[in-house]
Order: C-alpha cells, then structure tokens, then sequence
C-alpha cells in the first residue's frame, strides 16, 4: 500500500502515540545515578515489550551497566539500523520545573502544543518517532520495508561506558547498510537537518618550568625570564592576525566543502550577529575568509581554555614564578591527524622555550572528526524525503562539537551514520522543563516513514 495510507495512518493514531510516549516518560531512567537502576531496567522492559507488539523480536541485553535493547524483523533490501537511547539526564534543580518532571503533560506553549518532561525531547520523544512509524506501517502493510534492527542504549547520558565493547562483540548483528541515529536537531525551527561532518578533539595540558624556585621581582625582575611571560608570547603566536592557526602542517586533511554543501549552508542563511549578540559579542574570530557557519562547523579551532602561574590571589606579591601552565584544545575536523598535530604543538612549544627551561605534558587522548561519505546515495534519498515532509529543504550539516555515536558506527562496524533529529534548540534538554514540540513529535514520525519509503524503494 501507498505511502499516502502510511502517513494518514500516522496522522490518526498521533493522539494514541502521545500517550504510549507519555508512558514512557514517566518511567525515571536516570541512568547516572545508581538510585534509578530498577528504573532503566524498567525503560528497557518496556521498550522490548513495544517493539514486541509491532513484530519485532526484541530483547534486553546484559551490559556490565543499564541494558541495551535489541530488536530485529527480517526483510529485503537494505539493512537498516535504528539507534536511540531511552535514559534520561538527572532533573536537577528540580524547584526550577513547572511541574513534575516524571509526571509529563501536553501543554501549551506560546500557542503550540508541547510535550513537557524529561526525556520528552531527548531522546525518548526522539527515538519514538521512528518506533511509531514502524508501527503505523506494520499495520498498513502486514510488516515492515525492509530488514530493520533497533538499537537502544541505557548509558548515553552517563558517557555510555558499555557501548563499545557491546559494539564490538556484537559487531555481526549490528553491521547494517546504514545507522538512523535521532539525537540531534532541526535547523531554526523547520529545516530539516543530516549530520555529516563531526569535529573531533584534541587537548594538551601542560607546564613549562623556568627558574628552579619563585623569585622576587625586586632582586630577579629584568634578569630572570619569567615563564609567564614565555608562555604567554607562545599562546598569543598561535594565531596570526586573520585568525589562521600558525602550527605548521595543521591545515593537513582540512578539505574544503563540496559546492553543494556549500550552496546548502549558504542558503541557510545563518544569522552571526544575533548568534553571537546572545553572548555579548559582536565578530566571528575565525578565519575571517570564511563563513561563520563555517567556523563552526567545518573548520579547525585552536583554543586555550585555562592558564595559570604566579600569584592570582588577593592583594599583591611582586613574584617571578618558576612555573606557568595551560590547557590548549583543538577542534579538528575532515582528515587531520591528532597525533601529527600533538607533535607540530609540542616541536613548535619547545622551540620557543629559552634555553635551560623545561616542559611537562599531561596528556589526554586525542580523537579525530568524523566525516559520512555523502556520496552513498542513501543520503540523498534522506535528503530528498525529509525535504517532502518540512517547509524548507533538508541540508547536510556540521556539528561543532562531538556526537562518538556516530565515529563508532563507522570505526566498529563499517556502517555510515546518518544523524537525523527533530529537537528545536528551545527544547531545554538537560534542564528543567525540558519539551518536544508535539508538531516535532508527529512530523518527526511522518519523516521516518517516508525515509523508509524513499530507502526501501530504491534499493
Ligand atoms: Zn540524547
């Protein structure tokens, strides 16, 4: 049967959807506080029984933490995996929420209806919209498109520490031909967005020492080098006036977008100064060739995020330290290799110390960005189904900071991720009254279905 019946399928069984999601939030699976283990037992319970009663067999799985639920129905075609995750963050502070957090509502808000409680946009709101557009097709059709596995972590909230090994012994049942991850968010409040590109991290954290002891200015000042002052002319030089990071080789792997990318991104029309307004500032400090959006999404950054040395406390003592520290990090993004950029830092450190100075690191582990190949159609197919469903056409996008779910899809099983999400950034997950849109809610399934449908009958 057509799509069509699909999509109005969904569109009648919105209010009996609203509840079983209401049903789920008021289960507390607070996954990273040990007072809610029972809870993400419970969660995962439900979950397994839900699946069940679309025809999926489905099961909880032992971790060394909360369970995984997993789920399998067999068909043609492609291979396509589900991932979402049903624990929720804490509510605290909890005097902050207009109501209970576990005792979820429709409300209306600023004349649209939301769903307010916790977890209801992240990710339980999130992950139902594709469970309901299985079920509406189930009952449609008899089953489902395709071969299809669901995938629900317990952990995602508490730094998700049973994935990947859970990832890697199970790596035969959960390769597929592409992973659906919802966890992420609209564009604005209607451009549906993928999620292409991911930067990845690099931290360095280290101490330079000069003298063998703290100095007084009054006896030392003018012939002792002070550190402070080497590490601060280092840090300043990192940066040339256009904003360009000076290491050398670090703009290796950084590739430029592809002209559709490009075209998509200029057409979103990203609005920098009131981005930047909201926190009282007013020019983009990037590489000033470049788009904003740009900056944040698809280029490199250098930043430092802490220095210390000398006397910070109050009053005033004219000393000359023996020590000055600081944490650097890198937002790396395309092809950029951590470690052949740890050893540019360190090489290009080093060479700026005096002679008789020392340095020591404490170092943390670097991961590179990830980077899905558009160039497997599915994407497209995405692309051109979430278009049908949204006022505006979908766009690949950047994410500026880390979802690993996604580097793990790739790096474990092999598979392409596509990040698709229906949150707004109004959603206020992770604190107090927290919301999902019930449009988000019901446009998110609507989207799901015609994914599929677009997936399914291509292949
Ligand atoms: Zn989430």
């Amino acid at each position: 049967m057509s799509l069509e019946t699909v999509l109005s399928r969904i569109d009648q069984d919105l209010p009996a959807a609203t509840e079983r999601l209401l049903e789920l939030l008021r289960i507390p699976s607070i996954s990273t506080d040990p007072a809610y283990k029972g809870d993400c037992q419970t969660a995962a319970d439900w979950l397994v029984s839900d699946l069940q009663s679309i025809g999926i067999q489905a099961e909880k799985r032992k971790t060394p933490g909360h369970p995984m639920v997993v789920g399998h129905i067999e068909g043609d075609g492609p291979h396509i995996l589900f991932y979402g995750h049903y624990d929720v963050q804490p509510v605290d502070p909890l005097d902050l929420w207009d109501r209970d957090p576990f005792d979820p509502a429709i409300e209306e808000a600023e004349g649209h209806k939301v769903i307010r409680g916790r977890g209801a946009s992240d990710d339980k709101g999130q992950l139902m919209t594709f469970v309901e557009a299985c079920r509406a097709w189930q009952s449609v059709n008899g089953t489902l498109p395709c071969k299809i596995t669901f995938f629900f972590e317990g952990e995602e909230e508490s730094g998700s520490p049973s994935l990947i090994p859970f990832m890697r012994e199970n790596a035969d049942e959960l390769k597929s031909d592409i992973a659906l991850i919802c966890d992420t968010g609209l564009y604005g409040d209607s451009t549906p967005t993928i999620v292409t590109m991911l930067r990845g991290l690099l931290g360095e954290d280290f101490t330079i020492t000069g003298p063998d002891r703290d100095l007084h200015s009054g006896m030392y000042g003018g012939i002792a080098m002070n550190p402070i002052r080497v590490l601060t002319r280092i840090l300043a030089d990192l940066h040339d006036d256009t904003g360009r990071i000076t290491l050398p080789g670090f703009y290796d792997g950084v590739e430029e977008l592809p002209e559709e990318v490009l075209a998509q991104w200029q057409g979103l029309n990203f609005d920098h100064q009131s981005f930047l307004s909201e926190v009282g500032l007013k020019e983009p400090a990037g590489e000033q060739d470049r788009m904003p959006i740009e900056m944040i999404w698809s280029r490199p950054t250098c930043d430092v995020n802490g220095i210390w040395g000398g006397y910070t406390g109050a009053g005033f003592k004219t000393v000359l330290p023996s020590q000055a520290s600081a944490k650097v990090s890198f937002r790396l993004v395309g092809k950029q290799d951590p470690d052949a950029i740890r050893k540019s830092f360190r090489d290009y450190v080093e060479s700026r110390l005096p002679e008789g100075f020392s340095i020591e690191y404490r170092t943390e582990k670097g991961s590179p960005a990830s980077q899905m190949s558009i160039d497997n159609p599915m994407f497209e197919q995405a692309r051109t189904a979430l278009s049908a469903e949204w006022p505006n056409p979908a766009a690949y996008v950047g994410c500026g900071g880390s979802i690993p779910i996604a580097g793990y899809f790739k790096d474990i099983l092999g598979t392409d991720a596509m990040l698709i999400g229906f949150g707004k950034d109004d959603d206020q997950i992770h604190s107090p009254n927290e919301k999902y849109d019930l449009s988000s809610f019901h446009r998110g399934m609507r989207s799901w279905a015609r994914i599929l449908d677009a997936l399914t009958k291509q292949a």
